[in-house]
Order: C-alpha cells, then sequence, then structure tokens
C-alpha cells in the first residue's frame, strides 16, 4: 500500500536531513528521485566499473537494510514492479536471497557481465522496454533507478541513522584488494593503508572507477559520499597516463590522426541505443570554427562519458570522448540543444546488432592491461579502527552545497549535523563521520580530528 501524502513528506524530509544522496554516481538528492508515483523500482546492483565489488558487499552486509529500503521505495512510489539488477558475475547474491525476493515480491534482472551494464538508459529498456527520452530521467518513462548502497542508507536514513560511511573497494596497485567501510571524508591515504599499501611509489589515483571515474595524484583527496572506488595505478600505467593528458594534448593528436573510421560512433552505448550520438562527427569539429563548430557539436549533446569511444574502440587511442566533453561545454554556453523537431528524425530504435557490441569485461580488461589487477577485494570490516582526521566534501551532492553549521574548535560526535541546505533548496545536509573536534572549517569541506 501506498504512503499517505503526510506520511510521505515525512519520509522525504527524513530521507532528506539523513543527507542520502546517490552513492553511485552523481550524487543526485535521493529524497527529490523519490518525490514521484512511478511503475517501476529498479535497485542498481550491476556494478558496472570493472574491479569493484563494492555494491556486491553492500547488498550482502546489508541484506536486511537493502530489502527495507526496497520497501521504503515501493511505499514511497506506488510502484507495482521492483526489480534488484545484477550482472552475471554476481548472479550468486541473487541466489542467496532468492527466498527473501520471493516473499517480498520483488524480481530481478541478470544482466551478461559487459560494459556499461550499469547505465540507467540500459536497465530502464531491459526492464521496462522503454527508452528513456535523450537527455530525459527515468522518471520520465514511469520508472525510479537507485543504486543498492543508496537504497540501504534509505533504510538507515529512517532508522534515525544519517549517512556517515561509504562502501569502498580499494584495489588496483596495491598489496591486499579490499572492500571495506569508511567514515566519509576519510583520506586515499588512509583507505590505502587499509588495502596493505601501494605497490609502487607516486601512483596516479583513479577515483570512483576506471571507466568514468576520476584521476587524482593527491592522496589527501577525502571519501565522499558518491566516490565507490580507490585505485593507485603505475604512472605509466596505459590508463593512468590516458586519463592524465592534458586538453592541449589529447586536441593536438585528434586534430591530426582521426581517419573518420568512425568506430567509436559504432560502439557507442547510447549510440547503439537509438540516440543522436556519433562521436565521430564530434571529432570534426576539431576542424572546424563558429557556427559550423557548434552544429558539429550537437552530435556529443546526449554523450554519457563511458569512455568506449576513447578506451576500446578507437584503433588510434584517440580521446573523442573528452571531445564530447568539450563539445558539450560549447552548447551549454551558446544554450544550444538538439530541437524536438530534429530528435522526431533523429531519435530511433536500438540497433538490431545491440547485443553483440557490448563490451565483454573481459575484454576491456585485457584491453586496459588490467590483468595484474583483476583480484578479488574481499569484504573486511576493520572494527576498531577509524582515521585520525577526517576532511568532508560539503558538495558530493548535485544542487547547493551544505554550509557549515558549527566552528573551528566545536566538539562534535559521529551523527551530528555539521552543514546544512536551506529547505528550498536541491541539496542535502552532511554529518560528522567521526567524534572529535571541527580544526578546519571551509567553504567545500569541513576538518574534524579525533
Ligand atoms: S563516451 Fe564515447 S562511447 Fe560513451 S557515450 Fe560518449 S561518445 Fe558514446
Ligand atoms: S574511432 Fe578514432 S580514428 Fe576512428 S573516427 Fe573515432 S576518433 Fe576518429
Amino acid at each position: 500500500m501506498s504512503a499517505t501524502n503526510a506520511s510521505k513528506r515525512d519520509i522525504l524530509r527524513q530521507i532528506r536531513n539523513a543527507g542520502v544522496i546517490g552513492a553511485g554516481g552523481a550524487g543526485f538528492p535521493t529524497y527529490k528521485k523519490l518525490d514521484a508515483q512511478v511503475e517501476h523500482v529498479i535497485a542498481n546492483g550491476a556494478e558496472c566499473e570493472p574491479l569493484l565489488q563494492k555494491d556486491r558487499e553492500s547488498m550482502l552486509q546489508d541484506q536486511e537494510a537493502f530489502f527495507r529500503g526496497l520497501e521504503i521505495m515501493r511505499d514511497l512510489t506506488g510502484a507495482g514492479t521492483v526489480t534488484v539488477a545484477v550482472k552475471k558475475k554476481n548472479a550468486d547474491v541473487i541466489d542467496r536471497f532468492q527466498g527473501d525476493l520471493a516473499s517480498h515480491g520483488f524480481e530481478t534482472l541478470v544482466y551478461p557481465d559487459v560494459y556499461p551494464a550499469g547505465d540507467e538508459y540500459i536497465l530502464v529498456f531491459e526492464i521496462t522496454g522503454r527508452l528513456i527520452p535523450p537527455g530525459g530521467l527515468p522518471l520520465q518513462v514511469g520508472a525510479v533507478v537507485d543504486n543498492v548502497e543508496t537504497i540501504i542508507n534509505i533504510a538507515h536514513a529512517l532508522a534515525g541513522r544519517p549517512v556517515t560511511d561509504k562502501y569502498v573497494t580499494i584495489c588496483g596497485a596495491v598489496r591486499e584488494p579490499v572492500t571495506t567501510i569508511v567514515p566519509i571524508g576519510t583520506s586515499i591515504a588512509d583507505c590505502l593503508k587499509l588495502a596493505g599499501g601501494c605497490e609502487v611509489d607516486d601512483p596516479v589515483i583513479l577515483t570512483g572507477g576506471l571507466m568514468m571515474g576520476g584521476v587524482t595524484t593527491d592522496p589527501m583527496l577525502p571519501v565522499a559520499k558518491n566516490m565507490g572506488g580507490i585505485i593507485p595505478l603505475p604512472r605509466n600505467h596505459y590508463l593512468a597516463m590516458r586519463k592524465s593528458q592534458s586538453r592541449e594534448t589529447y586536441t593536438r593528436i585528434g586534430h591530426g590522426q582521426c581517419d573518420q573510421c568512425s568506430l567509436c560512433t559504432e560502439l557507442c552505448p547510447r549510440y547503439i541505443m537509438g540516440y543522436p550520438i556519433e562521436p565521430h562527427k564530434v571529432m570534426r569539429t576539431l576542424l572546424m570554427t563558429g557556427e559550423a563548430k557548434q552544429r558539429g557539436s550537437l552530435w556529443a549533446q546526449y554523450c554519457c562519458e563511458c569512455n568506449v569511444c576513447s578506451f576500446i574502440a578507437c584503433p588510434e587511442s584517440l580521446d573523442p570522448k573528452n571531445i564530447c566533453v568539450d563539445a558539450k561545454k560549447i552548447l551549454r554556453e551558446n544554450k544550444l540543444g538538439r530541437t524536438e523537431a530534429e530528435l522526431e528524425v533523429l531519435f530511433r530504435d536500438p540497433h538490431p546488432a545491440r547485443k553483440g557490441r557490448e563490451i565483454p569485461i573481459p575484454t576491456l580488461i585485457t584491453r586496459l592491461g588490467l590483468r595484474p589487477y583483476d583480484r578479488k577485494a574481499k569484504f573486511k570490516r576493520f572494527e576498531n579502527w577509524q582515521p585520525n582526521r577526517v576532511t568532508i566534501p560539503l558538495n558530493s551532492h548535485i544542487g547547493a552545497p551544505a554550509e557549515p553549521v558549527v566552528g573551528q574548535g566545536d566538539r562534535v560526535r559521529r551523527g551530528d549535523l555539521i552543514a546544512t541546505v536551506g529547505d528550498q533548496q536541491l541539496g542535502c545536509p552532511v554529518h560528522a563521520s567521526i567524534d572529535g573536534r571541527v580544526t578546519a572549517v571551509g567553504p567545500r569541506t569541513i576538518e574534524i580530528t579525533a
């Protein structure tokens, strides 16, 4: 039975006040997503990024909260179906859950071990048969999709527990790859110690994921609410070098070497789904200026930045993904986009050979030189451990950064509110992740020392 309007408002408020945001991607505030009536709730446990296991482990370690979170989502949205989506490599999780899934009336989708299976556009299409409109949201086709860890946090929120911890997989060039839970704001350096330390000096560290995540060389960067992976690699590793390439370099090389073979387009997951995105045409804009460049940039508008074109498709190792990112900036600056009439013509049915063009994870691991790092990152709970210091980001979520409500020198307890966002603004409050004293307050972070 769906929640009444009054209780729904109260539940959404509790989810907001607990600081729940998307734990697996852009950090969209969850209360906003759930303020809707939909037909389908989808739990995204597809764990798209290679090597990561934090979604798998969060479901296994927090099974009760996971199921409670799904029930809350169903009640809030009035959804008729709830589907738990995992990749084949984690089908054993579904086997373990079988009895509970059946008793709750939840369904499952076990998707092949391909990249990018966790793209919500793909999951929604596989489960509902509906295509999200170009640039749109699952809501527009009657679905809400949340990462499995977010769903666990929803259950915790209703039990009065704000978001203070994060599941992370720490792998790559570390001595003992591990999946664990750390307080939000823990530094990458402290996380690496939990994985037995780094195997190389002076690594490049991929954050979030190998394909779509960020890159840093700063070991003091803190774990944010939406950072699921920490993957140091040697500086001369293919991915580390590709991810660290400057705009000047990838633009210059792309300008000179793209032969318009169009393989980037033929393998682009969004193009294959029928969306008007053609990276080889965006590459042509490197030779253009003015209006022609702007028109050509429109072929980048619906790029989801999955990196298949750059890391898998292009035989010249060019960087169409970053050229698309730059093209989207041009579109934003000039307020340009496809018209409805253009989309009428350009938005097609999915390609009939779609399945044959998905990238098997073993292929991806081999192509990216990740074989030495393809090791199990087993779950380990570090019961009596906590970092001496955390630096908690105030802007992990989409929307307004949270405003500090504590000052330097204040004593705080784990779970205390330390920053908040006005009721009318999109965003979420932020909480202390350890007991300690506030030792620094900035516009983007609050530091707490134990
Ligand atoms: S990054 Fe490349 S492959 Fe991925 S959606 Fe964008 S253009 Fe397509
Ligand atoms: S795959 Fe590479 S060379 Fe071919 S069109 Fe795309 S960017 Fe150019």
